[in-house]
């Protein structure tokens, strides 16, 4: 291997064709669940990489257990399909906690009050929002269940590193393991890395500018303490709002963190999460993870530390996880076929090629006015590549629409179109690109996926009544 110190020069090499299929999903997060059970279902044989030995990223090993967002302002419910099949796998386990479905969109002010105590997910704009918060090792399991039943070949500890490109086509992928390094060729690539991890080598045009205030800038490492005495703590908490705040506060000082979520789930009233927001220079940088994560574990050490001394309830507290996944909340985003930017949001309108529709919850006043966002199948197809999706956080927009759209049930719904289309082109033996957009439309429709009249221009204007006020920030 020659080298001039800068870099090396690898050997060619013949690389192992570990299996031929007709679509392989890189990456098993929330756009790859959705993918490959999609593509799977729709009679495609399906192969799923993950680069870790469970299913879910962020929404399970990330301990990012929240999906929110599945119903707009007026209570109807906007995103389902494979999101919703979750839930409800989950709800038939006692494993997830949701308002009730009669309260979605209520404006009732006690109401709001009271779920808002539960989750500030679970009320936004000041009227009872659908959210779900899940159980993370209850997911893992219901989710190899949903593999196995669609009969996707499911391959963990398998880390997807090059497509196999000739010229605009993508032929598979190469993947490293403990098996060392082979392929898997494909006559569809889907990346749901969601970081992009094979645009570098396949040419996709993508962007990765983030300001500094933008919630995506941030990376996490998020952990759960188990044994808190909840009612102590939350009596305290409830009865001396000031002094507690003024615990947190000093929480933060010490270097640990100040700030928690409560856990709704059955039987686990003694656990809660920490979220945490940790600014970077990239979140694909080997060197600025690793800084992060070290960080991150330092300052959860921290935060035990403090909490049992200074905070009742938390006195036989223990720190029981970090997260097994670093908290990464945007790097690249492709720019593809159509390019989602801050005008689609103010537009409001649905396009011919509508594949999925997102509520818009987290705007204030803004949400108010357009309170819901239209996905076009283009924004999962690069320009460059003819047999190629990306059904993930990684999809083709602008910071604008990344930092309020690429959430988990945003990212099942990429894949789900991602692996329904891909079946279909397959079957009717035509590129992804030339798929028929009104059957895959009734196809996802068939599926639960609710879609608009795209032949109808949307007339809305809101005549509610007025936010109270107080700021909207994201809360992910
Ligand atoms: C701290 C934090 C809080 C958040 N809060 C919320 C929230 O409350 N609600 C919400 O809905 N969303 C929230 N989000 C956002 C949400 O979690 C993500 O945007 C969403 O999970 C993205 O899904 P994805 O499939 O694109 O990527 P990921 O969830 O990152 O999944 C990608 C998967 O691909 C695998 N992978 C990556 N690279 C490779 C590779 N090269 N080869 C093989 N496998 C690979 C990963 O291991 C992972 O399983 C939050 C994110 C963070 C970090």
């Amino acid at each position: 291997m020659a080298t001039n110190g800068n870099y090396i020069r690898e050997k060619a090499r013949d690389t192992k064709v570990m299996r031929q299929c007709d679509v392989v999903v890189v990456g098993g997060g929330p756009g790859g669940i959705g993918a490959a059970v999609a593509a799977a279902r729709n009679g495609a044989d399906t192969v799923l990489i993950e680069r870790y030995g469970y299913l879910g990223g962020m929404g399970t090993g990330g301990l990012v257990t929240i999906i929110p967002q599945l119903a707009d302002l007026t209570g109807k419910q906007q995103i389902a399909g494979i999101t919703q099949e979750w839930i409800d796998r989950l709800a038939a386990r006692n494993a997830v906690d949701m308002p009730k479905k009669e309260h979605w969109g209520s404006l009732d002010k006690e109401l709001v009050q009271y779920y808002f105590k539960r989750s500030f997910f679970y009320a936004r704009l000041d009227r009872v929002s659908y959210a779900a918060l899940i159980d993370a090792e209850i997911s893992k399991i219901i989710l190899n269940e949903m593999m196995e039943e669609a009969g996707v070949k499911v391959i963990l500890h398998a880390w997807g590193t090059e497509p196999i490109m000739e010229g605009k086509h993508c032929k598979g992928v190469i993947f490293e393991s403990k098996s060392g390094r082979q392929a898997i060729l494909a006559k569809v690539v889907i990346d749901s890395t969601g970081d992009g991890d094979l645009f570098p080598y396949a040419d996709i045009e993508c962007e990765t500018d983030i300001p500094a205030h933008y919630r995506i800038a941030n990376l996490a490492v998020c952990f759960w303490v188990a044994g808190v005495d909840h009612k102590k703590m939350t009596d305290f908490r409830d009865n001396n709002m000031k002094e507690f705040m003024d615990i947190m506060r000093k929480a933060n000082e010490y270097g640990g963190q100040g700030g928690f979520m409560t856990s709704n789930l059955p039987d686990q009233e003694s656990v809660v999460w920490f979220h945490s927001r940790y600014p970077n220079k990239s979140q694909t940088d080997v060197e600025e993870l690793t800084r992060v994560e070290l960080l991150g574990h330092k300052i959860a050490g921290k935060t035990i530390e403090f909490y049992k001394k200074n905070v009742p309830g938390f006195e036989k507290a223990f720190l029981v996880l970090t997260d097994p996944q670093l908290g990464t909340r945007s790097s690249r985003r492709m720019v593809g076929e159509y390019w989602l930017t801050e005008k689609d949001l103010a537009d409001n309108q649905p396009f011919e090629d509508t594949i999925a529709v997102f509520p818009d919850l987290d705007r204030g006043d803004d949400s108010l006015a357009h309170p819901n966002m239209y996905i076009p199948y283009r924004a999962l197809l690069p320009k460059n590549v003819d047999n190629f999706f990306v059904a993930c956080r990684a999809f083709s927009s602008d910071k604008h629409v990344q930092d309020y759209f690429n959430l988990i049930p945003h990212c099942i719904a990429f894949g789900e179109a991602a692996g329904t289309a891909s079946a279909m082109a397959l079957s009717a033996g035509v590129p992804i690109k030339k798929v028929d957009i009104k059957a895959l439309q009734k196809q996802l429709a068939k599926q639960g996926v609710p879609l608009p009249d795209v032949t109808k221009k949307v007339d809305y204007k809101y005549e509610g009544p007025a936010l109270v006020g107080r700021p909207f920030t994201p809360p992910h």
